[in-house]
């Protein structure tokens, strides 16, 4: 499996939680070895503008080291989209996060709304009519629902509980459903975990999370599934917390 990481994900870009120094550090140093890394290529603004106002995209680029590094993330979705769809399941590790990117406006440590810019381009070239995104970030993806708000081509569905066996029955719930889609797309926040400011899931739910992404692929999307990284910030838990997803998303 392939996971999609830009050396210039490492940089401070900004002031906020997501782009701490050190962050991708101690995702990368535990996926290294394990995994083969595989460099994205920027999106282009014709990618980004699929989701995004011009006037937001303007906003963005005022500060031109942030624009390139978010705009480096949209690319490693799109990346990690078009693998998916070829049949290979693929990894987002990007950052600045995106699904509180919504098409006009953005907040949360969000820019660029990276899976919704993936899913759009999928959808604009005719390769898929139909996509499910589940978010199982401890927030709310505000800005990818309201990209596919009334869309009968993408699902968004961001699972709830007040406990860990609650949370998790919902989750698998929302891969029960008999309807096919022609991809998967997840929106994989960390910050749900024991440890981290959700205070709930362990590290091995991300290896179940991961399992039931994979059978739900194979039944109803013809194995094509993507994640991206969403939030996740303590650094001690992250990286296992990650490989835990991926030792179950991967084949
Ligand atoms: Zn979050």
């Amino acid at each position: 499996m392939n996971v999609i990481f830009h050396k210039r994900f490492y940089e401070v870009y900004a002031h906020d939680p997501a782009a701490t120094p050190g962050r991708m550090e101690a995702i990368v140093s535990t996926l290294e070895g394990e995994f083969e890394f595989v460099e994205p290529e920027q999106a282009s603004d014709r990618d980004i503008e699929r989701v995004h106002g011009r006037e937001h995209v303007r906003s963005v680029k005022g500060d031109s080291l942030l624009y390139e590094i978010a705009s480096i993330a949209a690319g490693g979705a799109i990346l990690a989209g078009e693998m998916a769809f070829q049949g290979l399941p693929a990894f987002g590790l990007i950052r600045p996060p995106g699904h509180h990117a919504s098409p006009h406006s953005c907040w949360g440590f969000c820019y660029f709304n990276n899976v919704a810019i993936a899913i759009k381009k999928l959808l604009s070239a005719g390769k898929i009519k139909s996509a499910l995104i589940l978010d199982f970030d401890l927030h709310f993806g505000d800005g990818t629902s309201n990209t596919f708000a009334g869309s009968h081509e993408v699902t968004y569905v961001h699972p709830g509980g007040g406990s860990r066996e609650a949370y998790l029955k919902d989750l698998q719930g929302s891969l029960h459903a008999d309807k096919r889609y022609d991809i998967i797309a997840v929106s994989a926040g960390f910050d749900r975990h024991e440890d981290d400011w959700g205070g709930m899931l362990k590290t091995d739910n991300y290896l179940s999370i991961g399992k039931w992404v994979k059978e739900f692929s194979i039944k109803n999307c013809q194995g094509r599934r993507f994640g991206v990284l969403e939030g996740g910030y303590n650094h001690s838990v992250l990286g296992r917390n990650v490989k835990s997803f991926l030792q179950g998303f991967n084949d």
